[in-house]
């Protein structure tokens, strides 16, 4: 473990994760630096191993440490995880992601996708919406048991998979998103559901978000089938402003809007319960890029701006909601500009060069 923490100040924990996460992660911190020396905010970074690195020195994906020592923190920086390359669980391979959403009980991921000025996105059209997805029941296998997994096969030709929605669930992130809606300029929120196939389940959800709604009379609200969501998505995404929905659901729709709002490598993301948050982007470990120098680190670099945001809100601390606005604002001026751009915006610069240029936006930008 390597502790660089000061005092009683802002303390992270870092989990690097596997693939382009430690390339990520790192021009993360360089930013996180940055921004501190700019709004004299003490931020302290404490390591821990995940993923691949925390099964080489502890045989498991997710220490326990992590879990354990959460609570110390005032949040989590977690690069992307490779899940897919790890051993079966009883081996030591858990989902990261999953582990720490349901045992910090991170109920509600909240996935902006924002075009960025100067950079026209792939959909034709502004895009400046906030998926509000439940993190932590749904179509998840490991979210849905007590003991046993949500999918099991009766014979070897059928495959079960169970989806479990509660009161509970559907009400918190209900909230979650309402409350958001509040703080944005055209509040609104849409519920996304299936319910005309998943009668309870989604029918469930319906009930907790309409009542939840006769609580939020200024903010508008509408239900839309997620179908026709992918589809409003394409054809004109600029018509959403926060959308609350389930599990995967969320999980797929907030991919799309991300990639139409310019790419996945700008998908910044918060995990966030009563108690602790997550910054994670939205995309995986991208194994076919990782250690090419090339990922665009906004994604993560705008994860950790949106954990300041959420760190300021509990603390009251409106510096920090300065600095985390400022990140953004950061981002925005360096993509902007053509020369400044990584390759998957259609730019030749790689992750540490990008990375230099947010940072030195930071030092140099009039507040
Ligand atoms: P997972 O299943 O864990 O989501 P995946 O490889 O299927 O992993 P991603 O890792 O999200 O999905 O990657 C999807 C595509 O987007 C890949 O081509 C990847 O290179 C690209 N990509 C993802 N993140 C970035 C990034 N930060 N910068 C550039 N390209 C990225």
């Amino acid at each position: 473990m390597t502790d660089t923490r000061r005092n009683d100040q802002i303390k992270l924990m870092v989990l690097e994760g596997d693939g382009i996460g430690p390339e990520i992660t790192a021009a993360t911190l360089e930013v996180l630096q940055a921004v501190g020396e700019r709004f004299d905010l003490d931020i302290g970074f404490t390591h821990l191993p995940i993923g691949l690195e925390g099964l080489r020195q502890h045989g498991t994906t997710v220490p326990p440490m992590i879990v354990d020592t959460a609570p110390d923190f005032d949040g989590i920086v977690l690069g992307p995880v490779d899940h897919f390359a790890y051993p079966p669980a009883d081996q030591g391979g858990l989902n990261p992601s999953g582990e720490l959403r349901k045992r910090l009980e991170l109920f509600a991921n909240i996935r902006p996708a924002l075009s960025r000025p100067g950079f026209a996105p792939p959909c034709g059209c502004h895009v400046d919406l906030v998926v509000v997805r439940e993190n932590t029941e749904g179509f998840y296998a490991d979210r849905a048991m007590f003991q046993g997994s949500g999918e099991f096969m009766p014979t070897p030709d059928i495959a079960m998979s169970l989806r479990k929605i509660t009161r509970t669930g559907c009400t918190r992130i209900a909230k979650a998103a309402f409350e958001l809606a509040l703080r944005r300029p055209r509040k609104k929120v849409t519920a996304v559901h299936k319910s005309n196939v998943l009668r309870m389940g989604d029918g469930l959800f319906l009930e907790c978000t309409r009542a939840v709604a006769k609580d939020y009379p200024s903010v508008e609200y509408d239900e839309k089938l997620v179908d026709a969501v992918a589809a409003l998505l394409i054809r004109d995404a600029s018509m959403f402003d926060v959308i609350v929905t389930t599990n995967m659901f969320g999980d797929i729709l907030s991919d799309q809007a991300s990639e139409l709002s310019g790419s996945l490598g700008l998908a910044a993301s918060l995990n966030s319960g009563a108690d602790t948050a997550v910054a994670q982007a939205q995309h995986g470990s991208a194994p076919d890029i990782a250690g090419k120098g090339i990922a665009n680190p906004s994604s993560l670099i705008g994860s950790a701006a949106m954990l300041l945001g959420w760190i300021g809100e509990r603390r009251n601390d409106p510096r920090l909601n300065e600095a985390a606005a400022f990140i953004d604002r950061a981002l925005s001026a360096v993509i902007e500009n053509p020369e400044t751009r990584t390759p998957d915006l259609g730019g030749a610069i790689g992750t540490k060069a990008f990375t230099g240029h947010v940072a030195n936006a930071i030092r140099t930008m009039s507040r």
